[in-house]
């Protein structure tokens, strides 16, 4: 019997263990390393068959992340920082999963992970203060504390059209890609879709394929992401300053800081020169860099004007049909109020003859045929569909377990009008239960390795201190929480944020209720929050 095996059937045995992790990304392989580290006894539950989370799942040609891999990459071992070698400066999806698979055999974590296992339920025993988690396999673990690393990106939205059944073809989605290698070569091929994940799919399909037709429902601002090979001269120039550049991200609102500093100035206080001269810089530079460019561009309307017009140009100077280009170029709402896109050559992509743009906002998509896509009353015949349609972000995937906390509350009433948790990290009336770059915090408009990192941190620093203090459950109060919510409403609201229908808000999902998800006011002042609270032993936390 290998060791995974007797793994299996201990977990399954309700043994008390420390911690349960559900999720194995860049959250929960962090979690699992520092439980070890501390002499605790964690187990983790991992529904894909191997690490990676996000990286795992969605292996879509031209997956990869979008600023730098020094960045985007663990800073907790200085020693792992300097012995990992990137070949790309924004790493492919295959090198971002070999980083994690390496990271998790460098820490021997292998061994505490359940894979191919999803976790379904999470119930708190009042008597015993202690958690059970079961899964799709039959698991019933006990643990004292529950590390929810299951993802903001990781519940795809389902095919909302109907017919799939019917089609002839192949039907793929970006989030769930199939290991083997995807054929497009003499085939007709759909994408719907045009966020990031298709924006980097679609030159390389439109390259292999007969014929490639994009289905589009709001078109999306997308920066050059200047990807290339990093030479061994300039990672040994990164792996030298790697100890000031972590600790300018540390200080910093977006996490993102290896090419260009955060800017201070405000855009409407600068000439129409000095604007044009900054916008230039964060479009040379490629992918997020504009997140951190003047400080009033996302939440004043006029100085996001100056923007958005810069790449309103940008856009158009790319495609060589003006008809073409004006359904390309985003107009009706404000440039990073919907997540900006980073590309390889994208609009360049519309250029080609192979390639057909179809607007489905104005006429929707029906339905799904045996042939292919019907919008209106024409159906497009397609050998192959892919759906680039998003995720039910940053709340579907912990709403698809059944949690209850104390007294039987469920999860699922709890976050019924949206999330509700103290810094987004711990709901109230769910006692030793974590969620990491949740709603509520800054999430995904930070660096999100560093931000699962900042919180794993802040989590094992509780677990530390009520085992000094000789307790056993922490939990949020509730009026702080409600405080906290309507702190990050209220700064949502001073945001542009609002003026787009986008994931951030809740608005790609039917029926989602529509609230500001992350934290929008940056991570220092977060860190400060969640740092204070800690140094003053939790006084908005109840710990018994
Ligand atoms: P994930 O990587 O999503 O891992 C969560 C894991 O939990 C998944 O493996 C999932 O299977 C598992 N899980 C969920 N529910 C259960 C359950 N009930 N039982 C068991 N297992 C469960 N962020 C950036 O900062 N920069 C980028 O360039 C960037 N690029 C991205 C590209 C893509 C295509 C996507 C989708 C997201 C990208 N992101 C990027 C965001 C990305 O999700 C995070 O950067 C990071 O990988 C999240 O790590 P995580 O561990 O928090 O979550
Ligand atoms: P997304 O940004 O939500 O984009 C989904 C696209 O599908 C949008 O264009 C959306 O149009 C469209 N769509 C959704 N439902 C549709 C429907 N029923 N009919 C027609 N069109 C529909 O999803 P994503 O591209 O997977 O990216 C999600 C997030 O993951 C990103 O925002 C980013 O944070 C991260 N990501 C990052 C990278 C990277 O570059 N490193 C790559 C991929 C993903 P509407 O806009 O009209 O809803």
């Amino acid at each position: 019997m290998d060791a995974s095996a007797a793994d299996d059937r201990s977990s399954r045995r309700s043994a008390i263990h420390d911690a349960v992790v559900v999720g194995a990304g860049f959250a929960g392989i962090y979690a699992l390393y520092r439980l070890r580290k501390a002499g605790l006894a964690a187990i983790g539950f991992e529904a894909g068959e191997g690490v990676g989370g996000t990286w795992y799942w969605n292996r879509y040609p031209g997956a990869a992340c979008d600023f730098e891999s020094i960045e985007y990459s663990y800073s907790f071992d200085e020693a792992l920082q300097q012995e990992w070698k990137w070949t790309t400066r924004m790493a492919r999806q295959p090198e971002i999963l070999a980083y994690l698979n390496h990271v998790t055999d460098r820490y021997d974590l292998r061994r505490d992970i359940q894979f191919g296992t999803r976790v379904v339920a999470a119930h708190f025993d009042d008597a015993t203060r202690l958690w059970t988690v079961s899964s799709d396999r039959g698991h019933r673990v006990t643990a004292r504390h529950v590390v929810m690393a299951t993802g903001c990106l990781s519940t795809p939205k389902p095919i909302e059209y109907p017919g799939a059944d019917r089609f002839k073809g192949q039907i793929l989605r970006t989030a769930f890609w199939p290991k083997e290698e995807v054929d497009f070569r003499g085939k007709r091929v759909g994408v719907v879709g045009t966020g990031s994940s298709a924006i980097q799919a679609i030159p390389i399909i439109a390259e292999a394929a007969a014929h490639l037709t994009v289905f589009q429902r709001t078109p999306n601002f997308s920066i050059p992401a200047g990807n290339g090979p990093l030479s061994d001269d300039e990672a040994a120039r990164q792996k030298a300053g790697y100890a000031d550049l972590r600790a300018r991200e540390w200080d910093s609102d977006v996490g993102i800081c290896a090419k260009l500093a955060p800017e201070t100035r405000r855009a409407l206080d600068c000439t129409a020169e000095e604007r044009e001269a900054e916008y230039e810089k964060r479009w040379a530079a490629g992918g997020l860099y504009f997140y951190c460019s003047f400080v009033d561009l996302l939440v004043d309307k006029s100085a996001n004007q100056t923007l958005t017009e810069f790449a309103q140009r940008k856009i158009r100077a790319k495609i060589k049909e003006p008809a073409l280009a004006e359904l390309l170029v985003p107009k009706d709402y404000p440039f990073g109020a919907k997540r900006i896109c980073a590309d390889s050559g994208y609009y360049e992509t519309y250029n080609r003859d192979n390639v057909t743009l179809v607007d489905v906002k104005s006429t929707p998509i029906r339905e799904i045929t045996p042939d292919g896509l019907k919008v209106g009353d024409t159906v497009h015949a397609l050998d192959m569909i892919i759906f680039a349609t998003g995720f039910d972000a940053m709340t579907g995937t912990l709403l698809n377990i059944d949690i209850r906390g104390r007294g039987g509350k469920r999860f699922s009433e709890h976050w019924q009008d949206g999330p509700r948790s103290l810094y987004g990290i711990m709901p109230s009336g769910f006692p030793n239960l974590y969620i990491t770059t949740g709603p509520g915090s800054p999430s995904v408009l930070y660096n999100m390795v560093l931000g699962n990192e900042y919180h794993v941190n802040w989590i094992m620093d509780c677990i530390a201190h009520l085992a000094r203090t000789g307790h056993q459950t922490i939990e949020a109060k509730p009026d702080p929480e409600s405080a906290w919510r309507e702190t990050v409403n209220a700064i949502g609201k001073m945001t542009l944020f609002g003026e787009a229908s986008s994931w951030y808000m809740g608005d790609n999902v039917p029926g989602k209720p529509r609230v500001i998800l992350p934290y929008l006011g940056g991570f220092r002042s977060y860190k400060q929050a969640c740092d204070a609270e800690a140094a003053s032993g939790y006084p908005n936390f109840e710990i018994a």
